[in-house]
């Protein structure tokens, strides 16, 4: 049984927003978003997004004005969509410089979307992950990848063309595939740590999907090679927009075939086979600690955890 309050989209979806992927090449159009006084431009420097400094995650857009003026000093204006007729833009500013825009710094602070996310709501989480996505793919391919030369993006950000004429490259923003696995076996759930992570916290396995393999290929060699245990089938769960920087996370459910545990590539510290049970009084006790829970290794362990007797896990955790 699922927990009622539960949300159904993972976390970081851009899905409320219309992404007028077709206005694109419309320059006409464009402008005219770019100078429309209902317009939103959301400022992200050294890959932070800029909030309020005397409130808690109230994030701050700058109007067509303010954005024009600092346009000069941006390095990408990207169209991220409409909501509600109203055109919302990310303004990328340079990574390298050392500090923002004056006028920027002087509207409030800039600050990692992790530290916030857990205050905002979906929508505002979802197109704030969309805003740094697209500037970080732009802050990387300044240059073109072929030839050398600089690139400028075209068709409202969504493409960077290379400015060399017989190279003529087009790069298109890009995503990287991870795939993120809970391994069940009997009534217990299969967790890790990495030895950076703070005492206590445990996560699903998750790693990157590589050239020439399938998601389940990548869920199968994953789990082997960090814990030795060999997945008997993996099934699609759900997915997870993870702009830290650039991955999409695809969530899979697998069952084991083995169940002796062995970190082969020492990724993990260590790795472990927890009951239901075993997790609701480490979680009481504080022993063990759970990722974020917008994060779809928490959504993960959620279903698996609520499918018991133990009760909600959002509850166990002190999350409501
Ligand atoms: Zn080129």
């Amino acid at each position: 049984m699922s927990d009622p309050r539960r949300p159904q989209r993972n976390f970081f979806s851009a899905g409320g927003i219309d992404r007028a992927s077709v206005r694109r090449q419309d320059e006409a159009w464009l402008a005219a978003r770019l100078a429309h006084p209902s317009s939103r431009f959301i400022p992200v420097w050294r890959l932070q997004t800029l909030f309020a400094a005397d409130a808690d995650a109230e994030p701050i857009f700058l109007s067509a004005r303010e954005a024009e003026a600092l346009r000069p000093c941006a390095d990408s204006t990207i169209l991220l969509g409409l909501v509600e007729g109203r055109a919302y833009f990310a303004v990328g500013f340079p990574s390298e410089a050392p500090e923002p825009p004056t006028d920027l710094a002087e509207l409030g602070q800039f600050q990692d979307l992790r530290r916030v996310a857990a205050l905002l709501d979906r929508e505002m989480g979802g197109l704030l992950a969309y805003a740094r996505a697209m500037t970080y793919w732009h802050c990387r391919h300044r240059y073109c990848g072929v030839c050398g030369s600089p690139t400028v993006p075209i068709h409202a950000g969504f493409q960077r063309l290379c400015t060399e004429e017989a190279c003529g490259q087009q790069h298109f923003p890009r995503t990287d595939p991870a795939i993120i696995v809970l391994i069940r076996s009997g009534g217990e759930g299969l967790l890790g740590r990495q030895p950076t992570w703070p005492a206590g916290m445990y996560s699903t396995i998750a790693g990157f999907v590589e050239p020439g393999e399938s998601l389940e290929d990548a869920v199968r060699r994953e789990v082997f090679e960090e814990t030795g245990i060999r997945v008997e089938s993996a099934n699609y769960h759900s997915s997870q927009p993870w702009p830290f920087p650039s991955s999409l996370m695809l969530g899979f459910t697998g069952r084991a075939a083995n169940h002796d545990i062995r970190l082969r590539d020492h990724e993990l510290e260590n790795a472990r086979w927890f009951s239901r049970k075993g997790l609701r009084i480490g979680l009481q006790n504080g022993a063990v600690r759970l990722p974020s829970p917008y994060s779809i290794s928490f959504r993960l362990i959620e279903d698996w955890f609520d499918a018991g007797r133990q009760g909600y896990l959002r509850k166990v955790a002190g999350l409501t």
